[in-house]
């Protein structure tokens, strides 16, 4: 049998940006596999960069991996509307600006959350159809402590408060639409990617363009 050939690129249909949310109780690997979506070229995924009142972590940068702000600054956007969603973890404030998720978003691409589930809620809200959650467990409680103790950024004290109120978090898994077990930190990879190129053909996303593209071809 001949191969296939193409002597130009293939029809693609075009389709509205999606909402990426990955949430896990605290060091179960959320950070580390939002760092290898966006370290990947093909992907093409935007992270939103959340503001938080809490402390930066030595090895973060501000700007990068969170908009460093005070509490009093934080109620002031609060009010003013500038979140998306916003929530109250582990003592802390975090909230999602919104104008950035706006600008990616109407340009047809697609937005990376690392939220709670407190926020996923606000933002499926928002925009149902175009939310796609994906919560992330840790294979043990054992493992999970590891993680924490072997991530060594935070204190005694802050690693004893995020594993209590890791219970709370697992219990909310059925909110979500995809749950992995991030066992094998590659293999959880992968089922990342399966889902979002799974979830970026779906039909609903190309609505308009696949009825206009439809018109013309019936046309013929
Ligand atoms: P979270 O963002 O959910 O709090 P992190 O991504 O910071 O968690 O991960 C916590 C620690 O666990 C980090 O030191 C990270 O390198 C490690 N880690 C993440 N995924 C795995 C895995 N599948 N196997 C072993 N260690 C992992
Ligand atoms: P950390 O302090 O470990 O970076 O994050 C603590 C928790 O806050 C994690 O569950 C993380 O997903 C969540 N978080 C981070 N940014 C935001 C945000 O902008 N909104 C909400 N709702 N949660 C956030």
């Amino acid at each position: 049998m001949s191969r296939m050939t193409h002597s130009r690129s293939p029809i693609e249909i075009g389709r509205r940006g999606l909402m990426l949310i990955l949430s896990s109780p605290s060091g179960a690997g959320k950070t580390t596999l939002t760092r290898m979506l966006l370290q990947d070229k093909d992907v093409d995924l935007t992270l939103s960069v959340s503001v938080t009142t809490r402390e930066r972590r030595s090895s973060e940068v501000d700007g990068i991996h969170y908009h460093f702000i005070s509490r009093q600054d934080f109620e002031r956007r609060r009010a003013d509307g500038d979140f998306l969603e916003w929530a109250e973890v582990h003592g802390n404030y975090y909230g999602s600006p919104r104008s950035l998720v706006e600008k990616v978003l109407t340009q047809g691409r697609d937005v990376l959350f690392d939220i709670d589930y407190q926020g996923t809620r606000q933002v499926r809200q928002t925009a149902p159809e175009d939310v796609v959650t994906i919560f992330i467990l840790p294979p043990s409680m054992k493992e999970l402590q590891a993680r924490l103790e072997r991530r060594a950024e935070d204190s005694a004290d802050t690693i004893a408060k995020r594993l209590a109120n890791s219970r709370n978090e697992i219990q909310r898994w059925a909110e979500y639409d995809y749950v992995l077990v991030n066992d094998d930190l590659q293999h959880t990879y992968l089922q990342v990617m399966t889902i979002l190129k799974g979830e970026r053909l779906r039909r609903p996303r190309a609505q308009n363009a696949v009825t206009e593209f439809v018109k013309k071809l019936l046309a013929e």
